[in-house]
């Protein structure tokens, strides 16, 4: 009987690979970091050899660790950095060029023609994104129109496309599959997210070969086996997603209105809308959760913040006021308010709800007792206002009330952070005993279809919080503060001049 479940969490800066067991702990984790390509400014790109390598190494280093055969894994599940783009050949199984991460902008004059021409109205309708070079498919319109000789071997059928989830199933299948699942579909821009199916209007625009294009599948489903030589026999393939929505999956927010936010660099929250695509009159992006085997899809409203953990590495690197990201909480917590300062950490620009890309960063209160902490706290606030500005946006686009904020990544360790957050809510925050739930997301999407784990309801039971913060601040407080920063925002709004 297997007792483990591997999950490869294919990431921007590094692969990992976790092992759970059934109780969804970890029991074994190891993680490579790979070169990140900057070929020009506004570029970035991966060598697809690289992450498939560093990939392979870990998942191959964590079951040696435990010292397990291939019989002792009930499956692999597979979670990807969202959007970055592969287009490999089908015969050798060998990439045209490096991948275009999600980070690259060089398609940004692209997306401007096509809002233009008001094809982002047929992209927002029918894929639920905006139209911004972040998403894949004006990368692949690029590398067929820029690699040599690329558009013909598509058109010829010679080359396959993927993300990064599809890239890795391919190498790890030896290439007998070329599928992605339908949550990274919906992040490519190509795809209909309410018609289950890549959309002929977008792919003729963009003049995209159909014949490029994975096979969409669930994203909980058995694929298919590793080819035997990878780990000495086969393991099953069984689960997929990007990262976002397996971290939403592992955060078992399974019922609509159920949320999670992930604290790292920048701020995701997603709320899941339970099988209705909800537009967004607030800009913020309609997609896809998941699907599990043969059920309905589930769909989720996504706002992402821009600068959330980075503007505490600023504090550090840049601004010299902490020696390390820990310091900041017990300096914010040396003084009982900020004495009225805000900083907007717009650094480069403003995600939702704003999408302002002409704002700046500014620190705006300053009185002659501002200093180190004042500044320090500020900052710290400021993540959790501009979570709170998303969440406004989820409440007014859906409708639904939010009962508790689950949350994860780095900073959720600073319990300043998550109380203020509480507080700026008006909601609980809860904190969960394992943190790693994007691995865990895609180990629990593996372990579902393998029969690993019986249910979801199975799951919820296994979701247990470590800490719960409960709002503590009274209401005209919370409004009054609030209030406050929007002001502050509006500072810091179209402050660059076009
Ligand atoms: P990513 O996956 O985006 O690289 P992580 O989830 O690893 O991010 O989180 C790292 C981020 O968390 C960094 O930006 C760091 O500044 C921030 N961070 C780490 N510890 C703390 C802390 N105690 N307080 C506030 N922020 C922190």
């Amino acid at each position: 009987m297997p007792n483990y479940v591997l999950a490869l969490d294919q990431g921007t800066t590094s692969s990992r690979a976790i092992l759970f067991d059934a109780e969804g702990r970890m029991v074994a984790v190891a993680q490579r970091e790979f070169p990140q390509i900057y070929p020009q400014p506004g570029w970035v790109e991966h060598d697809p050899e690289t992450i498939w390598t560093s990939q392979l190494e870990v998942a191959r280093e964590v079951i040696a660790a435990k010292g397990l055969l291939p019989q002792d894994i009930a499956a692999i599940g597979i979670t990807n950095q969202r959007e970055t783009t592969i287009l490999w050949d089908r015969e050798t199984g060998v990439p045209v060029s490096n991948a275009i991460v999600w980070q690259d902008r060089r398609t940004a004059g692209f997306c401007d023609q096509l809002k233009s021409e008001g094809f982002d109205q047929v992209i927002r309708a029918q894929t639920g994104l905006v139209t911004d070079a972040y998403f894949s498919g004006t990368k692949l319109a690029w590398l067929l129109d820029n690699v040599p000789g690329a558009r013909a071997r598509a058109e010829a059928g010679k080359l396959a496309f993927g993300t990064v989830d599809s890239f890795l199933v391919w190498r790890l299948t030896g290439g007998r599959l070329h599928i992605t699942d339908v949550s990274n579909a919906s992040r490519t821009l190509l795809f209909d997210i309410h018609r289950h199916d890549w959309s002929d209007d977008i792919l003729r625009r963009l003049n995209i070969p159909a014949a490029v294009l994975p096979r969409v599948v669930p994203s909980s489903q058995v694929y298919g086996e590793t080819d035997t030589g990878i780990f000495g026999g086969p393991i099953m393939v069984a689960g997929m997603a990007g990262d976002q929505q397996a971290a939403t999956f592992g955060q078992a927010c399974y019922s609509s209105g159920m949320a999670k936010n992930t604290y790292g660099t920048g701020c995701f929250m997603l709320m899941n809308t339970g099988s209705e695509a909800k537009h967004s009159n607030h800009n913020l992006l309609t997609t896809i959760g998941w699907k599990i085997g043969d059920q309905p899809t589930q769909y989720a409203l996504e706002g992402s913040v821009f600068i959330a953990g980075a503007a505490i590495q600023w504090l550090r690197d840049e601004m010299g006021l902490i020696r390390d990201a820990g310091e900041s909480e017990a300096l914010a917590q040396s003084i009982a308010d900020t004495g009225g300062v805000y900083v907007v950490p717009a650094f480069v620009g403003l995600g939702a709800p704003y999408w302002d890309q002409y704002a700046r960063g500014t620190i705006v209160g300053l009185t002659r007792g501002s200093g180190r902490a004042q500044i320090v706290r500020a900052t710290l606030e400021s993540i959790a206002f501009q979570t709170r500005d998303v969440l406004e946006a989820m409440h007014a686009d859906s409708g639904l009330n939010l009962q508790a904020l689950r949350v994860d990544g780095g900073a959720v360790r600073n319990s300043f952070l998550m109380q203020f957050q509480a507080d700026v809510l008006g909601v609980p925050v809860q904190r969960p005993e394992v943190t790693e739930t994007t691995a865990l997301g895609a180990a629990y999407l593996a372990g579902l279809a393998a029969g690993f784990w019986q249910s979801q309801a199975q799951i919820s039971q296994q979701w247990a919080v470590s800490a719960t913060f409960e709002p503590r601040m009274g209401a005209d407080q919370r409004d009054a503060l609030y209030a406050q920063w929007k002001r502050a925002v509006e500072r810091a709004r179209g402050w660059v001049q076009a």
